[in-house]
């Protein structure tokens, strides 16, 4: 059962009027790290998983992206509203709103209709919520870019709230993963790896040093200098 309840959940309120800028809004409505894919995405994630625990998370995080779709629908609603026929008022700045109208659409930025593959889920808990990690990261990206572009109060503190509520999203993802031991470990599921787990191959070269980092080094990894030898010498021992 869902209840709606029309509260939004951070106030909106616009004083500058920019349908120009509501465009750039509409990534968030229907756009690819917008609203609504993060909605539809962990609302059919939480059908995947038998653990209880992150089910109700999952549905929890799930409703609360309603209620951004709908702070998103709200501030292009005002960001547009008011739009006459007149060619001198300022929706008509914006080829998108003067042609379909006010409000919020269903595409993004550019105009492009919002798409299902935008969603990614799969039938795996850990897979998913590692995916909803680089989820809330693009979220929380189009947001810092969209609140450096306004210069509407109002609008900024909305877009921040929500920006701040991607990041506790991310946390949680990563909590939940913490608590299935799925976080540090880089690997999930039965695979049982072969020799080359923690080889570091250096394939690219020039431009510069050849950098390392704990993402190939002692104790971690192992660096392969030469892979062309390693793989040799790995084909030999079969
Ligand atoms: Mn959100
Ligand atoms: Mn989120």
């Amino acid at each position: 059962m869902f209840l709606h309840k029309a509260i939004p959940i951070h106030e909106v309120k616009v004083e500058n009027r920019d349908p120009v800028f509501a465009e750039k809004l509409l990534e968030q409505y229907g756009g690819a790290t917008g609203e609504l894919s993060a909605a539809l995405t962990y609302l059919t994630q939480s059908y995947h998983t038998e653990n209880a625990g992150i089910r109700d998370m999952l549905q929890d995080i799930a409703t609360e992206e309603f209620s951004h779709l709908e702070v998103i629908a709200l501030l292009i609603e005002q960001h547009t509203e008011r739009a006459s026929k007149n060619l001198q008022d300022k929706a008509y700045q914006s080829t998108l709103f003067a042609i379909r109208g006010p409000g919020p659409h269903l595409v993004d930025s550019k105009g492009s209709t919002w798409d299902s593959r935008y969603v990614n889920e799969g039938g795996n808990v850990v897979r998913d919520l590692r995916a909803n990690i680089a989820a809330e990261a693009g979220a929380l990206n189009t947001y810092e870019q969209l609140i450096a572009m306004t210069t509407d109060d109002g609008t900024r503190q909305a877009l921040v709230h929500l920006a701040t509520r991607e990041v506790a999203h991310t946390h949680m993802f990563m909590e939940a993963l913490r608590s299935m031991d799925a976080f540090e470990k880089p690997q999930f599921g039965d695979l049982t790896p072969d020799g080359t787990v923690d080889l570091f191959f250096h394939l690219h070269s020039g431009n510069g040093a050849d950098t390392r980092g704990p993402w190939n080094s002692e104790p971690e990894f192992r660096y392969v200098a030469d892979p062309l030898r390693e793989i040799e010498q790995r084909r030999g021992s079969h």
